[in-house]
């Protein structure tokens, strides 16, 4: 008889996350992005301002335990002074003792060009409010090239990593993403981790891209190349923990151990989502 190989059957841990999202309007126009839309400059066109103090509030309330990490983001809006984010964090710090990812040097920089206060000091009033680390923002693929043919509103990849890194500084340690999508060619995807490699981050997620109606050409990864993209992930960056953000529905229990196998230390997947 042929002894039979045995497969691990355990993935690893799985953390639930509530997302919060300020607005689902963004000015940036990233090409991929259903948040992406110009603020209207037609005189009677009208943005709904972000998620209300109170109804995050109110969600907050009734949130499943589970949840072990939040997740504030949103997209870009000129309307609400940064005040308005510092006391959205503060809401969600008074209902929740667990880790808060608080928005992303995206937003930190739109903060620090339209209010003109420096980046450390807006880091460290979101600190103060209960934020404990920065988030990886919307697909921050830290290849110029990719970023002017997609995002060509985006601020360089090389501000984006010097504004990340100064979370380090402030008590806030930052986090990237590395996007899972087939229409990343291999050479971006090697320039990006190693670019990645050259800085420290708190964790690594990696977030399965879903494509949109605007590019529906953009898939998601087949399962064997999200695989080897973890690996290749856990191979350059040594020690750096590595999450994979669930898509909506989460993914099954096999593709769980196998990325597992490849290298992931934990899964995030939503069980929240509180929005405007
Ligand atoms: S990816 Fe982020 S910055 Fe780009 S349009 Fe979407 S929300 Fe805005």
């Amino acid at each position: 008889m042929v002894a039979s190989q045995t497969y691990p059957l355990e993935s690893a841990p799985l953390t639930g996350v509530a997302k919060i999202t300020t607005t689902r309007h963004c000015w940036m126009q990233c090409r991929f992005c259903d948040f992406s839309q110009f603020i209207p400059v037609l005189f009677d066109t009208k943005i709904p301002p972000c998620l209300p103090l109170a109804d995050a509030k109110s969600r907050l309330a009734t949130m499943p335990d589970s949840v072990g990490l939040i997740k504030i983001r949103g997209g870009l809006s000129f309307r609400e002074p940064f005040t308005y984010f510092r006391s959205l964090v503060r809401t969600v710090a008074d209902g929740f003792n667990g880790p808060i990812q608080a928005f992303s040097p995206i937003e930190i920089n739109q903060w620090h060009r339209v209010e003109q206060r420096p980046v450390r000091e807006l880091l460290s009033e979101l600190k103060w409010a209960g934020a404990t680390g920065l988030g990886p923002g919307g697909s921050e693929i830290l290849v110029q090239s990719w970023r002017d043919r997609l995002s060509p509103h985006r601020i360089e990849a090389t501000a984006w990593t010097t504004l990340a890194q100064l979370g380090w500084d402030t008590g806030l340690p930052p986090s990237a993403m590395v996007l899972a999508g087939q229409w990343l060619s291999a050479a971006d995807i090697k320039s990006h981790l190693q670019i990645l490699s050259a800085y420290s981050w708190h964790h690594i997620e990696v977030k399965m891209f879903r494509s949109v109606a605007l590019q529906p050409e953009l898939e998601p990864m087949h399962i064997l190349s999200l695989c080897h993209l973890v690996a290749e992930t856990r191979e350059l960056l040594n020690d750096t923990p590595i999450y994979v953000n669930e898509p909506p529905g989460g993914i099954s229990h096999d593709a769980r151990i196998m990325l597992t196998q490849a290298g992931a230390d934990g899964f995030y997947t939503t069980l929240e989502a509180i929005e405007p």
